[in-house]
């Protein structure tokens, strides 16, 4: 048994009528990779998830063969079913372990976060059953047999479900056995739950998580990765002082420089990596390098900044950006420091891993005011971009 990991089954066996019937929709191009890949790499960035299964059309199933190579986690291919029932039967049939819960998903549903994913899973472990809902946004009627208006429920009890959709796998199971001993179809894995008597739970999902059905799905759903796409441009700015004392080395970018004085501190003191490194964290919202290496820990007692400066990168990268500029100055009135800027461009770019040509210092004094025009301290000031 796998406690607490989710089997999924991303469902796309469906028919596609209402997107022109050709070309299957969930294999059609969408912000330049096949529509059903986008749901496949957000539950592949969720560690949630132990295993994969992609349900397809027999005559889609070498194009989604294709679609799913190359996945951080093995996708195993399974045939759907006439119903959608039975094609998530099928799904789960495929799945090589007995996860303790699954997790079902649409392919049709490409806009899918790894958050919400994380969301209705953290859920299913608590309730046993839960699945990603929108409140409704237009008035919603019940209607009769000829299309008249019979009751208007009123809207604040309406939830559009959407999926995904995770549930116990004894519940699942048990209720997928009791539906299919009573020969009822249904469209959405919720009701069998709540058909056996089960409580589902629902939580709180994206609007932009829409299930692309007709042409006009698919412009939308273009639209709102263009938006992502210039929204995951980060921008971050970092400022740090240190006071300039006697008996201590001057570290500038990781260059020894020669002074009379050094700048004090826990660390190496160094004030222009000290401000690159808050910068990067602040465009990527991950606090600052006083919250991450506190100068009450020995650990970090005289330790070189480029190593924090490091860490803080690694952290970036995690976190799912890469860097694609930093500019940092320097106010100091003394010493000349212009010998010194490539190196320490040099040693700013290995630290981030990323090339020279990426990474600008620069210099100045403040004319003779103010702390640092006195010889006081140093300031840096840096802001860079991540993508
Ligand atoms: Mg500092």
């Amino acid at each position: 048994m796998n406690l607490e990991k989710f089997g999924a089954v991303v469902v796309a066996a469906g028919n596609s009528t209402r997107m022109g019937g050709k070309v299957s929709k969930v294999l059609a191009p969408l912000g330049g990779k096949p529509l059903l890949r986008w749901s496949l790499e957000a539950l592949c960035a969720c560690e949630e998830i132990g295993q994969l299964v992609l349900v397809c059309r027999e005559e889609d199933s070498e194009a989604a063969a294709a679609v799913a190579r190359g996945l951080p986690k093995p996708v195993t291919l399974a045939l759907g079913g006439r119903e959608r029932q039975e094609s998530v039967l099928s799904g789960i049939s495929a799945l090589t372990e007995d996860w303790d819960y699954l997790l079902i998903h649409d392919g049709a549903r490409p806009l899918v976060t790894p958050e919400l994913i994380r969301r209705v899973c953290a859920d299913t472990l608590r309730y046993g059953a839960s699945a990603a809902a929108v409140k409704a946004k237009d008035t919603c009627k019940l209607i009769d047999s000829s299309g008249f208006v019979k009751e208007t429920p009123p809207r604040e009890w309406l939830m559009s479900v959407q999926t995904p959709q995770a549930f116990k796998r004894d519940l699942y199971l048990y209720a997928a056995r009791r539906a299919v001993d009573s020969g009822l179809g249904y469209t959405d894995d919720c009701q069998l739950i709540e058909a056996a008597g089960g409580r589902v739970h629902l939580t709180e999902g994206e609007y932009r998580n829409l299930k692309v059905t007709t042409p006009e799905d698919l412009l939308a759903a273009e639209a709102y990765l263009q938006r992502k796409v210039v929204g995951t441009m980060r921008v971050g700015t970092g400022y740090d002082v240190h006071r300039l004392t006697e008996g201590r080395k001057l570290i500038l970018g990781g260059v020894e420089i020669p002074y009379e004085k050094g700048l004090l501190g826990h660390s190496d003191a160094d004030v222009l990596t000290h401000a690159v490194a808050d910068a990067l964290l602040g465009a990527a919202a991950l606090g600052d390098i006083g919250k991450l290496f506190p100068d009450t820990d020995p650990r970090y007692a005289g330790i070189d900044s480029l190593k924090l400066l490091s860490t803080v990168c690694e952290g970036v990268r995690a976190a799912g950006f890469s860097i694609s500029n930093i500019d940092v100055t320097l106010v100091a009135q003394q010493p000349k420091v212009a010998p010194y800027i490539q190196q320490m461009r040099e040693n700013l770019a290995v630290a981030c891993g990323i090339d020279t040509e990426r990474v600008s210092v620069k210099a100045t004094t403040e004319e003779g005011l103010g702390f640092t025009g006195e010889g006081l301290g140093m300031a840096a000031s840096a802001v860079c971009l991540l993508e």
